[in-house]
């Protein structure tokens, strides 16, 4: 049954991580649990952007910080876990947001070096963060993991050559937001029965720096899929795909 996810009540001591929150739809997940008061942990790569963010959203009165956090750094994800453990000693909260988009050819030019980079940030970077964090989320009793998909890693939306997705050359993005479609439900399975939902959401087409500044949603609505998969209740779906509508078919 197609259904959009239900937000849970607000509770005041979540911690929630977003990786690559320093802009676009990332920082405004992170604002929007921090508006359903949540501490949340602004994962950015570079430390003037990541505490940027964090004081633009304390001066909104929220409650952020910035945790260094390159997700394709072993080291650097390995130091984040220690800091939030150190810090906070659990996490509930896990958005995967950090992502990128490299293609300009058409498939068959696409070069070996292009596909590497975007599966390591989009694919590589989530499974890793996602192992470091889940000793802490399984101390949550209530973990949420929420994957950033996009619509381009539906196999059902971009192989109907009726569909506008089915138009673009997206070789290396397409194929890693269809990888991580498959990273979710592994993690879903293994995650049934302990209190942790993992869900990928898809923000639609956002204007951002990823898309040029392009785009027909903007980045509160972009972000309403996330947060609403972030504060799910107890008995909310796992092991799904939905954008601001609804459930998006795999
Ligand atoms: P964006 O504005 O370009 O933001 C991307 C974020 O990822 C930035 O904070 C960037 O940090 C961070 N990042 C890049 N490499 C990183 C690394 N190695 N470690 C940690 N963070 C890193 O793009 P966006 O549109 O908000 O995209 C956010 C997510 O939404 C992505 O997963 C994207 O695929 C997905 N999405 C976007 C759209 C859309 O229409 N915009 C549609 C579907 C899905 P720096 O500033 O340091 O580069």
């Amino acid at each position: 049954m197609t259904h959009a996810p239900s937000t849970s009540t607000p509770t005041s001591s979540a911690i929630a991580l977003v990786t690559g929150a320093n802009k676009g739809i990332g920082l405004e997940v992170a604002r929007q649990l921090a508006q359903h008061g949540h501490t949340v942990l602004i994962g950015a790569r570079d430390a003037a952007r990541g505490e940027q963010a964090a004081e633009t959203l304390r001066a909104e009165g929220l409650d952020a910080r910035f945790l260094p956090l390159d997700v394709t750094d072993d080291a650097s994800v390995a130091a984040a876990a220690s800091t939030v453990k150190a810090q906070f000693g659990r996490l509930d909260v896990l958005v995967n947001n950090a992502g990128v988009q490299l293609d300009d050819l058409p498939p068959s030019r696409v070069s070996g070096a292009v596909l590497r980079q975007t599966f390591d940030l989009n694919v590589f970077g989530v499974v890793s963060v996602t192992q470091a964090m889940l000793p802490l989320l399984r101390l949550s009793g209530a973990g949420r993991i929420v994957n950033m998909g996009s619509a381009l890693g539906s196999l059902t939306l971009t192989s109907d050559p009726q569909n506008m997705r089915s138009g673009y050359w997206l070789l290396a993005y397409a194929a890693s937001k269809a990888a991580l479609n498959a990273v979710t439900v592994q993690f879903a399975n293994e995650l049934r029965g302990e209190n942790i939902l993992v869900n990928a959401a898809d923000p639609g087409y956002v204007a951002t720096d990823l898309t040029g500044q392009q785009g027909f949603n903007s980045v509160q609505d972009g972000a309403l899929p996330a947060v609403r998969l972030a504060t799910l209740p107890a008995d909310g779906p796992t092991a799904g795909f939905y954008n601001i509508e609804g459930q998006v078919p795999w």
